[in-house]
């Protein structure tokens, strides 16, 4: 079971979070729960860790940005055994969870279950892990990169072979897309797997995109709950392989990414070579490149666009400055606009229907929207477009694929394609 943010927001909230605990455990099972910090620690924490230093140590960011899981693991036992309910808080290290060293954004690479199955069989009944965190080779603290709670609890549940990894959250499970921006916006009863990895890459936050990778490698089943509201074995959405109904929906969600920036190289040499060199300066300086669109040459020189988080601009460009600098790369400008969005249409249908596209690019036009970048992929297609634009977007495609009528069963929907 894993609780986010909200859920564990306050000592109140945390109390409930016990109870909830305890019903599954009067059910028979030994709990793992996975907790995050309280809603608004981390940023909190990274806050005071970017007000200390410009150019922080990575291992003492890790150190002090993973302390709001520790707390809310340590009140979270209390709470429990308040209820007289055996419980016992882990952080990352004693579990031990060991981790890459790439400090904010380390990989999990192994998880032991011997200490905490030695206090199972001991009598503890609740495992109280705090999220987000583990521990590099060379014995420091390291974080799983935002949102890494969700990691650790899928990575635990394989670990422990566990039934089933429940993730409690502040919506009651995935919906077609967020309900906080769209309205009309239905909870799905199940996604696939690829579908939901997709929705997370492209902005929908619900679950961590690694989380998804893990569970579909591990096979480990999620469900989405809430964590507010009560829940029974149907309750909320069912993350799993994808089933021969789910081939007819052609769209399952639209996503979105508010934070996201587009940058172009006017004039690079059009040769091979050059991308290399683009991408391999900007791979080396950590930015993650998502779009990239090359322009057709004229006279051997063409211009080169690609799009990166709004955090990343900064990064991107000195790597781009250094190696013109260092005579390695030849370009006239380089400008970026900080003022864009992501909008992403996902559906395994997508394989099979054509004119998707279409109907996507039209509705943006009727709507006055105009695309900057396009990518595709087999089941998704996104598009960069004016942040101010970006809510109307959602909505817009939300109608347009009649998403409102897809809701609890995934059942043919009258996409108005042929
Ligand atoms: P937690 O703190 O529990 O980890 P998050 O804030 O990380 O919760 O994720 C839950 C949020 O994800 C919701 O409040 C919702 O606004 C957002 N979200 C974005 N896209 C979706 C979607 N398709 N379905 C459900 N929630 C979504
Ligand atoms: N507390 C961390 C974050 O806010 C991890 C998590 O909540 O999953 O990103
Ligand atoms: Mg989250």
């Amino acid at each position: 079971m894993k609780f986010g943010g909200t859920s564990v927001a306050d000592l109140d909230r945390i109390r409930f979070v016990a109870e909830r605990v305890a019903t599954e455990i009067s059910k028979g099972y030994d709990a793992i729960v996975v907790v995050s910090a309280m809603a608004g620690k981390t940023n909190e924490l990274i806050a005071s860790v970017t007000g200390s230093s410009t150019f922080y140590d990575a291992r003492e960011y890790d150190a002090v940005v993973s302390s709001g899981e520790n707390v809310t693991a340590g009140l979270l036992a209390l709470a429990l055994q308040e209820l007289d309910i055996p419980a016992r808080s882990w952080q990352g290290w004693q579990v031990p969870i060991r981790c890459s060293s790439a400090h904010a954004a380390a990989r999990i690479e192994s998880i032991s279950t011997v200490n905490i199955n030695l206090k199972f069989a001991e009598g503890m009944k609740a495992a109280v892990v705090a999220g987000f965190q583990g521990i590099s080779a060379e014995g420091r603290i390291t974080t799983l990169g935002r949102g890494g709670s969700d990691t650790t609890a899928v990575a635990l549940a394989a670990a422990f072979q566990a039934e089933q990894c429940h993730i409690y959250t502040d919506v009651d499970g995935v919906y077609t897309a967020d309900p906080r921006i769209c309205s009309k916006a239905q909870r799905l009863d199940r996604i696939s797997y690829e579908e939901m990895l997709e929705l997370a890459s492209l902005g929908a936050k619900v679950l961590q995109t690694r989380s998804i990778e893990l569970a579909m490698r591990n096979h480990v089943t999620l469900r989405v709950l809430s964590s507010f509201e009560s829940v029974s074995d149907a309750s909320g959405t069912l993350v799993c392989d994808e089933e021969k109904d789910m081939e007819s929906k052609v769209v399952a969600g639209v996503a979105h990414s508010r934070d996201e920036a587009k940058l172009t190289l006017i004039s690079v040499a059009d040769r091979p070579g050059i991308a290399a060199t683009i991408f391999g300066a900007l791979g080396e300086a950590g930015v993650n490149v998502d779009m990239i669109v090359q322009n057709i040459s004229e006279e051997g020189r063409t211009d080169m666009t690609f799009s990166c988080p709004t955090d990343q601009v900064f990064f991107a460009q000195r790597a781009l400055e250094c190696i013109k600098q260092d005579g390695i790369l030849n370009y006239s400008e380089l400008v970026a606009d900080t003022d864009v969005a992501k909008v992403s249409a996902v559906g395994i249908g997508m394989r099979s229907h054509t004119g998707v596209a279409a109907r996507m690019f039209k509705v943006l036009s009727e709507e006055g929207i105009n695309i900057k970048v396009i990518t595709t992929s087999e089941i998704k297609i996104s598009v960069l477009i004016e942040r101010k634009y970006m809510e109307l977007a959602v909505q817009s495609l939300h109608d347009a694929f009649h998403l409102e009528n897809v809701g609890a069963s995934a059942v043919e929907m009258d996409t108005g394609l042929c």
